[in-house]
């Protein structure tokens, strides 16, 4: 390709809100252009590189068993309301307004319900069994707050996938084929990537990873040891329990008062304590309606997930003022564990119950209590992890300590059991006649947050570096002096040549001065730059330099091309290989 035939608007101004490095290059090199919040139009460059990651994607797909479909975009809301979805997306479900001819229609955020609808349809016996299918769709979430260019967007890319089998031993196995399928599509795309424990529902266990890249703009966090390299989800990250809190004695409990003091941070001032030495008392209602009282250290967050798994439930909500004031006896912010014992049950997080003289609400209304200890003043039905880690807490595998690092999230794999197939009876018969709900799996990877994540990885003050393999072109022929004949002859022969050998080509062929068209190469970030001048001809060389190194070298024209396609090649293989 030809630059002046291209379209390659570059731009030197980014907008204010453009702090992410991706989200800076990504306009400056011409990649992309915001059409509205949220929503962007691909350039022909930034497009190459979607379709690279596209084409990885898919071959990793079909060479781990997957089989491609396309599903529509536009869906009938009554899918979504057979699995109780349309109030569970809440306002990130785009529905499109009624009209004469249409009534309630979605426009897919995910497609679980359109495909557990054609599994039910289609897939009947146990014989057809195994299968996992997937497609490349857009995908519609109205976020709320879309963020950092390309990484959050209302309308992006999503490769998912689905599996169905007969049994829990089968979708550990068409999960493990999905996850290795991940490992190389990430590598493929020269990704440094992370894979962490994530949150999975009542499902609990090992159901659910992400795959998440390390960078500032990310907006999850991973709790990681770098001692043994344990990594998990902030929401599911588990830490190493917690020793006795002092050394110091029991004291009495005593009871202060606290006008209008109710936050742990008012109370905390108040009582000139560490937040550490409170104990939040919190009351939740279960989704069977069962009241529980939750017990976390003031310095830590509750974890609702936990939280529902260690009182085995689905769910769990914060109760509403009434049974709050009904169970405590004291307005809202005054409650505390000592005395409530027997009015619902009490599950404390495992640093609670090493507390030792610690302070609470009183269950009376502007008054607290310092002095209080577990075991004597308040005993626990259950004592369990019901927090989120903090910076700085035990490894839980080896005693190494947790370290938060933000990222985001590339991909992400999850064991679902039976939760759509149950809602919409997706049924099969297994070998003994008996009808079973299918057990599934669904895998997501995100195509835009590849490209962009990748640049997160891989820039440098000037711009984009990059990886071979997604790199919107392998070779950049930067003719200096384009308008000398000798120089002319020489570019368009070795832009020919690599073309020939199946290389993928960018000739800039500007009439510009040098300054600018170097600036351009190393922003659009083209991993591999053959110079072509006036005054190296001169010497009987041409220059080749990667993008993301010093070295130069010097050929003579005619060894140039071999050598560059050398040079290429050996690109794609280190990481064809690496996967
Ligand atoms: P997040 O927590 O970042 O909102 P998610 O957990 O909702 O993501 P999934 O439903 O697991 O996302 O979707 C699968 C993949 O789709 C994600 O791993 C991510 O790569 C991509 N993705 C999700 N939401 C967006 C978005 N708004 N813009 C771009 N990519 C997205
Ligand atoms: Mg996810």
């Amino acid at each position: 390709m030809r630059w002046t035939k291209f379209f390659i608007p570059t731009v030197r101004e980014t907008p204010a809100d453009a702090v992410a490095p991706s989200h800076r290059l990504m306009i400056r090199a011409g990649l992309i252009r915001q059409v509205a919040a949220g929503s962007y139009a691909y350039l022909p460059l930034g497009y190459r590189t979607l379709r690279k990651v596209e084409n990885i994607v898919r071959e990793e797909m079909n060479r781990a068993g997957a089989i491609e479909l396309h599903m529509p975009a536009m869906q009938p809301v009554e899918l979504w309301e057979e699995t109780g979805r349309t109030i569970a997306m809440g306002p990130t479900l785009v529905r499109l307004r009624d009209q004469p001819w249409r009534k309630g229609t979605v426009l897919g955020p995910t497609h679980e319900e359109v495909v557990t609808d054609i599994a039910r349809t289609f897939l009947n016996s146990y014989k057809q069994l195994p299968v996992t299918l997937y497609q490349i769709q857009t995908k519609f979430r109205d976020e709320q707050r879309p963020k950092s260019g390309v990484l959050r967007t209302r309308e992006f890319l999503m490769k998912d996938a689905y599996s169905f089998d007969a049994d829990k031993a089968d979708l550990d196995y068409s999960y493990e084929q999905m996850y290795k399928a991940y490992c190389r599509i990430y590598q493929r795309c020269g990704l440094p990537y992370t894979v962490v424990e994530a949150e999975s529902g009542p499902i609990g266990g090992d159901a659910s990873h992400e795959f998440m890249v390390v960078t500032d703009a990310g907006e999850d966090i991973m709790a990681r040891c770098r001692q043994c390299g344990y990594a998990a989800n902030l929401e599911r990250a588990m830490p190493a329990p917690v020793g006795k809190q002092s050394t110091e004695p029991p004291a009495e409990p005593q009871e202060v008062h606290t006008p209008d003091q109710r936050t742990i941070e008012e109370v905390t001032a108040f009582l000139k304590l560490g937040p550490e030495r409170m104990i939040k008392t919190l009351i939740y209602k279960t989704d069977a309606g069962e009241a529980i009282i939750a017990l976390v250290r003031g310095d830590h967050e509750i974890n609702e997930m936990k939280l529902a798994r260690a009182a085995g439930t689905a769910g769990v909500e914060l109760a509403d003022g009434d049974t709050i004031e009904n169970l405590t006896g004291a307005p809202v912010g005054f409650a505390g564990p000592q005395g409530l014992n027997g009015k619902a049950r009490m599950i404390a997080d495992q640093a609670v119950a090493m507390m030792v003289n610690a302070a609470s609400g009183a269950n009376k209304e502007d008054y607290h209590v310092t002095g209080i200890n577990p075991g004597r003043d308040f005993n626990p039905d259950l004592v369990a992890d019901i927090r989120n880690a903090v910076e700085g807490d035990g490894c839980e595998k080896c005693g190494g300590k947790l370290h938060y690092e933000k990222c985001i999230e590339v991909g992400h794999v999850f064991k679902l059991g039976t939760k759509y197939s149950d809602s919409m009876k997706a049924h099969f018969l297994d070998e003994h006649g008996k009808s079973q709900p299918m057990i599934m799996g669904c895998y997501g990877i995100g195509l835009n947050r590849i490209v962009a994540a990748a640049i997160e990885s891989h820039h440098d003050e000037a711009g984009i570096i990059w990886p071979m393999s997604i790199a919107p072109y392998q070779v950049l022929i930067l003719a200096l002096d384009y308008e000398d004949e000798e120089v002319r002859r020489a570019a368009e022969l070795l832009y020919t040549e690599l073309t020939a050998k199946g290389l993928e080509v960018l000739l800039d062929d500007r009439a510009m001065r040098p300054g600018p068209k170097f600036k351009d190469a190393d922003l659009i970030g083209i991993p591999l730059r053959v110079v072509v001048g006036k005054k190296s001809l001169a010497d009987g060389v041409v220059e080749i330099k990667p993008r993301g190194s010093k070295d130069i070298e010097k050929l003579s024209p005619d060894d140039a091309a071999e050598r560059v396609a050398t040079l290429v090649r050996s690109d794609m293989e280190a990481l064809f290989r690496k996967a």
